[in-house]
């Protein structure tokens, strides 16, 4: 059987993090390294490495990955304002943690820049 993610290890409570939200297929948690004063991952719990091991049976599940991001931008208030959601995907998209993750990033004006 392959390793347990760090974020599977987060889900099953082995790890501590700062949870915001979770339903049955979805946890959500703070990023311990903040690029932006709102950033939030939101996994399925699920363990699929990449978006590229996704499969058409998963495409509800993302797309309630990003439906969950903007009911939390909304619920905090800074739907309006605006926010970002990026799924990084393997070395050249700077993926680090193999388990596929949203990442919910707002509070600052997020320039057009991919760098
Ligand atoms: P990636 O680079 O794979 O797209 O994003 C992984 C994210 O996970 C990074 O933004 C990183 O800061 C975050 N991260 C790594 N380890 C931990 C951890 O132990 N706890 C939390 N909450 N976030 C983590």
């Amino acid at each position: 059987m392959s390793e347990k993610t760090l974020f599977s290890k987060i889900i099953e409570r082995e790890i501590p993090a700062d949870i915001v939200y979770e339903d049955e297929q979805i946890i959500a948690f703070r990023d311990i390294a903040p690029q932006a004063p709102r950033h939030a991952l939101f996994v399925p719990k699920k363990p699929i490495a990449t978006l590229n091991d996704a499969e058409p049976e998963d495409a509800l599940l993302i797309g309630n990955l990003f439906l969950a991001a903007a009911r939390y931008a909304k619920a905090e208030g800074f739907a309006e304002n605006g926010y970002r959601c990026v799924i990084n995907c393997n070395r050249d998209g700077g993926q680090t943690v193999f388990h596929l993750h949203l990442h919910l990033l707002a509070g600052r004006a997020l320039h057009s820049n991919f760098a």
